[in-house]
């Protein structure tokens, strides 16, 4: 069991609010759209409802058990937090975030996938889909989105934005921004020809170059 008293919780808290103000910053969201969370054992720091980002600190970050139980706090957590919680129980997350950002967003509308633009869309584990559209905070979005997860740790959420799962919060966090490149890099190929693509084969390949990438 994960005490409160845990350092390691008040660290994901304070590491959540962190985040959340990087998302506006960075412009992957907007206003008080998007959330994250990260998991400390048997427990998940995940953002407040509604709560602008800008000025959140750590006491603003609830934490909720793997249920969703409230733990600690006196806010409500995110309206998406059955999809988090999914995340965690079925796709093995130790971190999740959520999006809005625009490219991602604008790239929703029109296809089921992301092309396969760059080999980066290896970090993914290979070719990341588009999850069908229901309304937010529904048990229905959060299946919708599981099944365009699958075995990846990214999808896009058609009319609505991203999911980007990791193994820390910073993981996760790099991820969404990655992908939010990516779409941006097809939205501006497409806007000025036909983009030639990667095949499949070729970011399996990356994906198997990437578990000897960087420091050993
Ligand atoms: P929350 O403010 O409840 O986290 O909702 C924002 C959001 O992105 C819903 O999909
Ligand atoms: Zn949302």
């Amino acid at each position: 069991m994960t005490g409160l008293d845990d350092p390691a919780l008040a660290a994901a808290r304070s590491s959540v609010a962190e985040h959340a103000r990087r998302l506006v910053a960075d412009r992957l969201v907007a206003g008080t759209a998007g959330n994250l969370s990260v998991r400390v054992g048997d427990l998940v720091a995940v953002t407040a409802s509604g709560v602008a980002y800008d000025t959140m600190t750590a006491d603003d970050v609830c934490v909720v058990d793997l249920a969703g139980a409230p733990v600690v706090g006196t806010l409500r957590p995110t309206s998406e937090l059955p999809l988090h919680l999914l995340c965690y129980a079925r796709h093995g997350a130790s971190a999740v975030v959520h999006t809005h950002s625009a490219a991602a967003v604008a790239l929703s509308l029109v296809r089921d996938d992301v092309p396969l633009v760059h080999y980066q869309t290896a970090i993914f584990g290979g070719g990341v889909s588009v999850a069908e559209y229901a309304p937010y905070g529904t048990d229905e979005l959060a299946e919708n989105t599981s099944a365009a997860l699958a075995d990846r740790t990214a999808a896009v959420m058609r009319h609505h934005g991203t999911i980007v799962l990791g193994s820390s919060l910073r993981a996760a966090y790099d991820g969404a921004a990655h992908l939010e490149w990516l779409c941006d890099v097809w939205l501006r190929a497409s806007a000025v020809g036909t983009p030639r693509l990667l095949d499949a084969d070729q970011v399996a390949d990356v994906v198997e170059r990437l578990r000897g990438y960087g420091q050993r």
